[in-house]
């Protein structure tokens, strides 16, 4: 964050605040680590702190500490309403353009009257916070989030409840520690984080072995569906309604199944299209290995963003059309697909 920037904020924040704090839609384990981090951050020092998640967020999240005083802005609609409303500033976190969170809430929060404050990793952030900390290089908003607190000159305030909302929000970012995004300071903060008391074994029990039956057989469903197409080094993922509500799907079921396709050997781009009959559009997740820009291919193609390996975006075609046009641009990339990934 810009110095003045910061220490307009820090004056502002030297007095008891109404804080209102945002993830994106479907929150995920950096947006719910993120949010929940800073919520007890700031609660801790004389704020009165929320977090207004715009939807639910994946069941293996809900044992995360603070997690029993998130507000759902689609569920409660009215309580986290008047608290937007009544708040002083707003913390948009994980996320770079107010649309993140829905047409609904986008709406609320364009009619906002006092200041926003962002700290996202995303590209091109939209400029709409008074107070912007973007970096594109850290690997989670969570780690944002610590360094936001060595900007105030605070990591002693990290409690053991805060630590461990930071640590799951950089482990479940950076694919368990192993993403290019993953530093030597990433390794630096989860070791004090570690000291302060996060227990990193029983984190990962809590959000990788916490799998229903139904849960891994959607899975087998997805790899029998893979398809790969070696010449283009690409391979995708399909899940249909159909084959979610065979399964008994349940938000958060889909996570983390594209990095089965980015899995195989040879392989450098790998999607999934899930079809979403409630929304009537095909949800998209991209990830790629190297320098082949998935956040780019996402913002051309498929009205998203995202990372450069790892971004998301929609389609409004049928789950067939969409196929047919996603294969159909393959061979304008196959050059970069190719040089993608040296070993
Ligand atoms: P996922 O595939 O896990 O939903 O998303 C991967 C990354 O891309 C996340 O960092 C997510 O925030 C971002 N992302 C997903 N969908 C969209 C989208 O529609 N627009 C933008 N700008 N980013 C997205
Ligand atoms: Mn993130």
């Amino acid at each position: 964050m810009e110095k003045g920037q910061l220490n307009k904020l820090q004056s502002f924040l030297s007095t008891p605040k109404n804080i209102v704090i945002v993830p994106h839609r479907n929150p995920d384990g950096d947006a719910m680590g993120s949010t929940l981090a800073l919520c007890q951050y700031f609660n801790s020092k004389n704020h009165t702190a929320t977090v207004v998640a715009p939807n639910e967020y994946p069941e293996f999240l809900h044992w995360l500490p603070g997690s029993e005083n998130v507000w759902l802005f689609d569920k409660q609609n009215k309580q986290s309403k008047r608290a937007i409303e009544n708040s002083d500033i707003i913390f948009l976190l994980d996320f770079n353009a107010l649309h993140r969170v829905g047409d609904d809430m986008a709406k609320t929060l364009g009619e906002y009257k006092n200041d926003f404050a962002m700290i996202d990793h995303h590209q091109q952030p939209d400029d709409v916070a008074a107070y912007l900390y973007s970096d594109t290089e850290i690997c989670s908003t969570a780690q944002m989030v610590y360094h936001f607190l060595e900007m105030m000159n605070d990591t002693d305030s990290i409690t053991k409840d805060i630590a461990t909302c930071i640590y799951t929000g950089i482990m479940t970012d950076t694919g368990s520690f192993r993403f290019r995004s993953t530093t030597s300071t990433t390794h630096k903060i989860v070791a004090d984080l570690i000291d302060k008391g996060a227990e990193n074994d029983k984190i990962h029990n809590q959000v990788y072995d916490a799998n229903s039956h139904n849960r891994l057989l959607l899975l087998g469903q997805a790899l029998i569906n893979l398809k790969a197409f070696p010449e283009f080094k690409t391979a995708f993922i399909t899940l249909s309604e159909a084959e979610k509500n065979k399964f008994g799907y349940q938000k958060g079921d889909t996570e983390g199944v594209v990095n089965y396709a980015l899995s195989l050997k040879d392989i450098n781009f790998a999607v999934i299209f899930i079809e979403d009959a409630e929304q009537k559009i095909i949800k998209i997740s991209f990830r790629s290995k190297g320098s082949f820009s998935v956040n780019q291919f996402a913002r051309k193609h498929f009205s998203g963003g995202g990372h450069d390996n790892a971004s998301g975006g929609k389609s409004d075609r049928s789950l067939e059309d969409t196929i047919t046009y996603f294969t159909s641009l393959l061979p304008d990339y196959k050059n970069e697909l190719q040089g993608s990934y040296e070993e």
